[in-house]
């Protein structure tokens, strides 16, 4: 069963090795407004989800992903959010505070069981050092919260993301002893 006002588009069968990689059982609903990954079927814990592709840059922009220290992903220039949905999936992710996903490395990962239909996210962060344009977070867990990156977070809140920090602000940790 599908949410109410969700319009699904599933990934197509075979996917160009340019797109990257992308789990079959992802795709992207438009709810309340918003794009969002969803699963299609139920995905297990620890099920590579996607993998980022499209160009690097050394700077953040409102839709970049980083995964390292002056190393950030976007879409292609010419890609825009109502054009060929089934690819850069990654692109629709949104942030949660309490997510279900994160990336290892380029890959997102499943950080546990996820139903059909939920929506999967990630902790923006985890691989964001500083966000280009602070956001208000709807994740509906935080009361929403204004997300700025991981350099704007408490020790305590930095601290409580390590089990799934990204390695360059994993780095940036104190050593534990
Ligand atoms: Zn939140």
């Amino acid at each position: 069963m599908s949410s109410p006002g969700s319009q699904i588009m599933a990934p197509p069968s075979t996917v160009p090795a340019s797109a990257g990689h992308t789990h079959p059982s992802l795709g992207v609903a438009l709810r309340e407004g918003h794009y969002r990954v969803i699963a299609l079927e139920p995905i297990a814990a620890g099920t590579e989800l996607l993998q980022l592709h499209g160009v690097f840059v050394d700077a953040p922009s409102r839709y970049s992903v980083q995964v390292a220290a002056q190393l950030h992903v976007v879409p292609p220039d010419d890609l825009r959010p109502e054009h060929v949905p089934d690819r850069y999936l990654w692109r629709y992710l949104n942030h949660a505070c309490r997510p279900n996903a994160a990336f290892a490395g380029r890959w997102l990962i499943a950080l546990q069981d996820i139903a059909a239909w939920d929506e999967i996210n990630f902790d923006y962060n985890s691989t964001e050092y500083e966000i280009a344009e602070a956001f208000q977070c709807r994740c509906g867990g935080c009361g929403g919260r204004t997300v700025r990156g991981f350099k704007h977070l408490s020790p305590s809140e930095q601290a409580r993301l390590a089990p799934y920090l990204a390695p360059h602000l994993a780095a940036l940790l104190p050593a534990t002893t």
